[in-house]
């Protein structure tokens, strides 16, 4: 019997459509098939790989219209940001397009051979990189296009040579079958094989978990919540051949802000954090859901006065909000379910308005002594929606520890240290000790696709900390090297080109 997946309206509730989960065998089909198309992809050129990821790209372009209506119906993200997704979407595939062209995924260390005697005498050594094999995608509620069926992981995996099953989205599943449905054309037009990017679906964990377990799946690319990310990390460890699983996870991205910056840019910070915190009703990895405010008396500033303005400016800034629908209802659940573990756990709920029946969520801002949030783990979880923690620290020391209990984090930002000091450079090293980016500016909403991105960072922000799914560098996620020792002139004269 077909089991059927429901897709629903984000802003009210209502089913939209329903789809049929993918079985057991079908799961299986779409493995054995990506296993199948791992030979031929792997032996691809990078004007191949290329030719592929920008066809893909004016794919999702040449459907704009319908896509980003279809996206606002399932996530209610607003056909602004939507639009903005899909453009981002479309850049990183040809970023990726690029990466391929210019050779980037046959990068090799050409090693001569050293005559005499080792260890300085050595063979002809040449290291290559080669990809994985299959990759596990499992797309984000948050990112319908960025994150999902043709997003940053499948973009880059791709372009290292390696097929990929997506793990649809319960979230967006219209929407994700629209899309693979342009990648099956892409590929029917291409004449490539369309195991090289198949889709699976379905409800509970059944469908996620067979497909990691999967002989053929070589690593795992996710993002999404903490637990969800550490189930299915545990499932790739305990196959067994074991694979990576590069999830990215929850974070809560502390703003660390001096009293001397406060004293002198208050306001305009205040009003920029506000929308840091309510854009896209909160929901992003980088929402900015810890603020540090160090009380610690300096001379000619009277901290705990300028943090307690700033606090109230925040407040002010923050209550004229008027963020939009959570993505799910099992979100907003989630949300009201967070703060409400902050309130239990001694916070002091500082902005607080009760949404009227039916209404999007109000902004949340609450504070704690940076001893309680030490102390309390409740206070440490990523509330994921328009919120966020005030951790008052009394001393430059608590403020570090503050970070230190944090542990990871996809970013730390840290206002007030233009100039070097101690107490700058104590900050600079703590928040580099926890976080993949460290921000010096603005907020850390907003992640730009580029070459020195790093959106990772230690548990529980991801689960793999050397890596990164967004810019040109995660694609190095998904290749592997390989040392070619005293290999014959035809080979090394390939310098790193497939086989
Ligand atoms: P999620 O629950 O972790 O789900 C992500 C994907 O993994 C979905 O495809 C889900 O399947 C699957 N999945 C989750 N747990 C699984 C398990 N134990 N075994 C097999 N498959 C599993 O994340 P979400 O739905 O995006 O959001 C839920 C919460 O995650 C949010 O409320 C928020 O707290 C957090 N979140 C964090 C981030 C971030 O970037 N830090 C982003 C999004 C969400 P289904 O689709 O079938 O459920």
């Amino acid at each position: 019997m077909t089991t059927l997946l429901s897709s629903f309206e984000a802003r009210t509730g209502a089913v939209l459509d329903q789809v049929p989960a993918s079985t057991p065998a079908a799961v299986d089909a779409a493995c054995d098939a990506a296993a199948a198309a791992f030979a031929p992809w792997q032996a691809a050129s990078g004007a191949e790989r290329g030719a592929l990821l920008r066809a893909l790209a004016a794919a999702l372009e040449g459907d704009r219209a319908e896509l980003v209506a279809l996206a606002d119906r399932e996530t209610a993200l607003g056909p602004i940001r939507l639009n903005g997704e899909l453009d981002r979407t479309a850049f990183q595939l040809r970023r990726f397009a690029d990466l391929a062209e210019r050779g980037e995924p046959f990068a090799f260390t050409d090693d001569p051979a050293v005559a005499g005697p080792p260890p300085a005498g050595h063979p002809l050594m040449q290291r290559w990189s080669v990809p994985l094999g299959p990759v596990a995608m499992f797309s984000a509620s948050n990112f319908p296009f960025a994150f999902s069926v043709l997003g940053g992981d499948t973009a880059s995996a791709l372009a290292a040579g390696c097929p990929v099953v997506v793990k649809a989205h319960s979230g967006h599943l219209l929407l994700s079958n629209r899309v693979f449905g342009l990648v099956q054309g892409v590929l029917v037009a291409l004449n490539l094989p369309a195991g090289l990017v198949s889709m699976v679906q379905g409800g509970g964990r059944d469908i996620g978990v067979r497909l990691v377990r999967h002989p053929a799946i070589a690593a795992g690319a996710f993002t999404g919540s903490t637990q969800g990310g550490a189930a299915l990390a545990a499932e790739a460890a305990a196959r067994p051949r074991p694979i990576p699983f590069f999830g990215e996870l929850g974070s809560v991205n502390p703003v660390v802000a001096l009293p001397a910056k406060l004293a002198t840019d208050g306001a305009a910070l205040a009003a920029t954090l506000a929308g840091s915190i309510t854009l896209g009703c909160g929901q992003f990895c980088t929402n900015p859901g810890v603020i540090v405010l160090i009380d610690e008396l300096q001379p000619g500033l009277d901290t705990k006065a300028i943090n307690d303005g700033f606090v109230a400016q925040l407040a002010e800034a923050l209550r004229p909000q008027q963020p939009h629908a959570m993505l799910t209802t099992a979100m907003r659940g989630a949300f009201e379910a967070g703060v409400a573990h902050w309130a239990a756990a001694g916070a002091e709920m500082l902005v607080q308005d009760t949404a009227a029946a039916g209404q999007p969520p109000r902004p949340v801002l609450a504070q704690v002594s940076a001893l309680d949030f030490i102390a309390r783990s409740a206070l440490r979880e990523e509330v994921f929606g328009p919120s966020s923690l005030i951790v008052r620290a009394a001393s430059l020391a608590q403020a570090l520890q503050v970070l230190q209990a944090v542990g990871g984090s996809l970013t730390v930002t840290l206002w007030g240290v233009e100039q070097a000091s101690d107490a700058a450079r104590a900050l600079v090293r703590g928040a580099m000790a926890i976080a993949g980016r460290v921000l010096f500016a603005g907020v850390p909403t907003g992640v730009a696709v580029t070459a020195a991105q790093q959106h990772g960072g230690p548990w529980p922000s991801s689960s793999r900390p050397e890596s990164t799914s967004v810019g040109d560098a995660a694609m190095a996620r998904f290749l592997r090297p390989v040392c070619l020792q005293d290999a014959p002139g035809w080979l090394s004269a390939r310098a790193g080109q497939p086989v």
